[in-house]
């Protein structure tokens, strides 16, 4: 699960080199050559430095071609990773959060911070959510157990030529001068230097017991650890000489630890799980989403079509559910809707609603609205089914209702950044710049662009002419330079 792709060796190129930074213990004046790994260093590597870590790779990460911001596969993910994380033998120390990443190569990889990122092939190559729990579990092991936090540190030694390059760009990205994108050349040349992790051998096997109590506890079916490690294995016996063999030599003693597993998994009784159907509607539509040219998505659009016909109930279903999602892409309103009737036919779940909601409102359907209310209804917990009701609100020009809608979604997911943004178009539209900015500032703080979140702030002051208002904005500036101020302090200490 750590084989190379190029965003996870840029991602992790920035994630060692800025952590070589807040090498643990390393004193100011000596951050290159750190002593070899005892076992109180990782700890010096206190959480919240880590998960700043974890933001600042994120916020140039969602920049990433490759990083799909969807709601729906988002939130899945999410929720996956942290009802795993729930049952996790030791605390975790981090929130988890798990995004897709649209690579049809079979990987996955934990940065720090608590982020996780699993490859849409990875997806959709297994085929039971248990084996997509299976790997999710065993990155929350490498979280829980600290191992990206060791894994940089060791790998840190010899690299920390990197070390004021980095802390350089991101200082200027802090500073607000340009952003974290102008660091991106130099993370390619630190990727350039083998930056894999490559975890030990007892990390991977301390991973995987962790993992495998997870699986088991949360309910997952812990036959799919094994099926999944099965199928990652194969895949890097494929890879190998066409050079992609990296996974096999990341994993090197793969048969000890599949052994292990089967052990565990003899001791336990067995459990079968039911697969949600947001597992196989998500998996569909990522055959189609990371197809990288027209032949591969060729091929998952024919194993679509094959299901579409051969499977049976939910699979069948989200078969379906692909290919409607494919005609909607390609604006054949007509064929998405005969598709998606399929669909429903077999299942139901928030995908089927909210291609309904989105077809709604590409054909102006007149009962759009009312059809978007009524889902929310069903599905008072899904995200993406609230951002499309938002969404045909705003379409109905009902940007006044809308507000104390997207206030109440902020308030039940303050993490999630699109509510903030979509709050500050209704703003806008509503002739209220003061409260527009606001939001997109709360926006900005959410995606780690602070600087940009305080510059907004600041014009939202200056347009204020409520005394009240300016002062609770003044407020919010205190806090987020108090911020500033602490990740540059952070960072100040390491420039060479
Ligand atoms: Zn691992």
């Amino acid at each position: 699960m750590h084989a190379c792709h190029p965003m996870r060796l840029r991602l992790v190129g920035l994630g060692v080199s800025i952590a070589l930074a807040f090498a643990p213990g390393a004193p100011s004046a000596q951050p290159v050559g750190l002593p070899s790994m005892g076992a109180s260093s990782a700890a010096e590597l206190s959480p919240a430095v880590e998960r700043l870590l974890g933001d600042a790779i994120m916020e140039q990460g969602r920049h990433d071609p490759t990083y799909i911001a969807d709601l729906d596969v988002n939130q899945y993910l999410t929720q996956m990773g942290r009802g795993l994380a729930a049952h996790a033998p030791q605390p975790i120390g981090q929130r988890i959060t798990v995004f897709p990443v649209r690579d049809p190569s079979i990987n996955a990889f934990a940065l720090p911070g608590g982020y996780i990122g699993i490859n849409s092939g990875l997806i959709v190559a297994s085929d039971s959510e248990s084996e997509l729990a299976a790997v999710m579990a065993h990155e929350i092991g490498h979280v829980m157990q600290r191992h990206i936090a060791r894994g940089i540190t060791q790998q840190a030694q010899g690299t920390g030529i990197m070390v004021a390059s980095m802390v350089g760009a991101l200082l200027a990205a802090l500073a607000g001068q340009g952003n974290l994108a102008m660091g991106v050349a130099t993370f390619g040349q630190a990727a350039a230097i083998d930056q894999q992790l490559g975890f030990s051998r007892s990390a991977e096997q301390e991973a995987d017991r962790a993992g495998f109590q997870m699986m088991r506890k949360a309910g997952y079916d812990v036959r799919g650890m094994v099926a999944m490690f099965q199928r990652l294995m194969n895949a890097s016996r494929l890879n190998e000489g066409g050079g992609g063999g990296s996974y096999a030599s990341t994993h090197p003693l793969s048969i000890q630890r599949m052994s292990d597993i089967e052990n565990r998994v003899r001791e336990v009784p067995v459990h079968a799980h039911q697969d949600s159907p947001s597992y196989w509607y998500v998996r569909s539509r990522l055959s189609l989403m990371q197809a990288r040219d027209t032949s591969a998505r060729q091929r998952a659009i024919q194993a679509l079509e094959h299901d579409s016909t051969h499977a049976k109930g939910i699979q069948r279903s989200a078969a379906w559910y692909g290919l409607a999602w494919l005609a909607w892409q390609e604006k054949d309103y007509a064929a998405a809707r005969t598709a998606l009737d399929k669909a429903r036919e077999g299942g139901s779940g928030p995908q089927l609603d909210v291609l309904a909601m989105n077809l709604n409102q590409a054909t102006r359907a007149p009962d759009a609205l009312g059809f978007a209310q009524a889902a929310w209804k069903r599905r008072p917990d899904s995200q993406a089914v609230a951002q499309a009701l938002a969404r045909a609100m705003q379409a109905a020009g009902q940007d006044q209702a809308v507000v104390p809608f997207l206030q109440a979604r902020i308030k039940q997911w303050p993490d999630i950044p699109e509510f903030r943004k979509a709050l500050a178009d209704s703003y806008d539209r509503l002739g209220q710049p003061v409260e527009a900015r606001r939001a997109m500032a709360g926006y900005y703080e959410r995606t780690g662009a602070l600087p940009t979140a305080v510059e907004l702030l600041q014009q939202a002051r200056s347009l204020s002419k409520d005394f009240y208002v300016q002062s609770e904005i003044d407020v919010r500036i205190r806090q987020l330079r108090e911020r500033l101020d602490n990740q540059r302090a952070l960072l100040e200490q390491f420039k060479s």
